[in-house]
């Protein structure tokens, strides 16, 4: 297999991280979360005591803290220092707050520049919100994944309910449609399809079908 970029963005809770991972895995390309490096400065202001709104002091943690990621059997770790901090990120405080943390521009630039060049040698799955559009604009392969709100606050509230979370599905469709709005009106880089990129509906398709759509478009496109 060619070392292409695949950049797969789009909402919330859409299975971008899920599908992705198993396409690097098969294709033995780098699997790069995005979103795990926005949550990884959100938990870093809030164990510092930072605002969210000052975004000065949270470009500075960012400095201060490099954040990296480890590829162990079980999938893929977060690290600030030597602290694993996968599982802080995906707590409900996290969450909620990434969007605003994500709304600045200079986060952004910081978060963009680390990703390009986790990019540049291609053999790349890259997910998030702005890959196809701002990181990795010339990505050989582009996919906007969607599903209904409904569809993904339902699988949300699996998984939570797996790991002993206890939101309700009202509470996770609320707060799932509230990160998708702050997201795509942002002022920088807002959740948007990028023009090439292909638009995927995996509303009532299993992981395995989301999987093997891509895989057909990369075929497709002569990959
Ligand atoms: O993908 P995930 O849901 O973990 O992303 C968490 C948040 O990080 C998003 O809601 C968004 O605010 C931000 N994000 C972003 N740009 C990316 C990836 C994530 O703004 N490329």
């Amino acid at each position: 297999m060619k070392k292409i970029s695949i950049a797969i963005d789009g909402p919330a809770s859409s299975g971008k991280s899920t599908v992705a991972k198993i396409l690097a895995k098969d294709y033995q390309f780098i699997y790069v979360d995005t979103g795990a490096m926005y949550r990884a400065v959100t938990y870093l202001a809030m164990i510092n005591q930072v605002a969210f709104s000052d975004e000065k002091k949270i470009v500075g943690l960012i400095e201060e803290y490099p954040i990296r990621f480890e590829q162990v059997p079980g999938g893929q770790r977060v690290f600030v220092n030597q602290s694993d901090i996968t599982e802080e990120i995906r707590s409900q405080a996290v969450t909620q707050a990434v969007s605003e943390v994500a709304a600045h521009q200079l986060v952004r630039e910081k978060l963009v520049e680390i990703q390009q060049k986790l990019g540049e040698t291609g053999g790349v799955v890259m997910d998030g919100r702005d890959i196809g559009t701002t990181v990795l604009p010339n990505a050989e392969v582009k996919i906007f994944l969607i599903a209904s709100v409904e569809e993904r606050a339902q699988r949300r509230y699996i998984e939570n309910q797996a790991k002993g979370f206890s939101a309700s599905f009202e509470e996770l469709k609320e707060a799932i449609s509230k990160r998708d709005y702050l997201d795509s009106h942002r002022e920088v880089s807002p959740l948007v399809q990028a023009e090439d990129a292909i638009l995927v509906d995996t509303t009532g398709m299993s992981i395995e079908q989301v999987v093997k759509r891509i895989k057909e478009i990369v075929i497709a496109k002569g990959f």
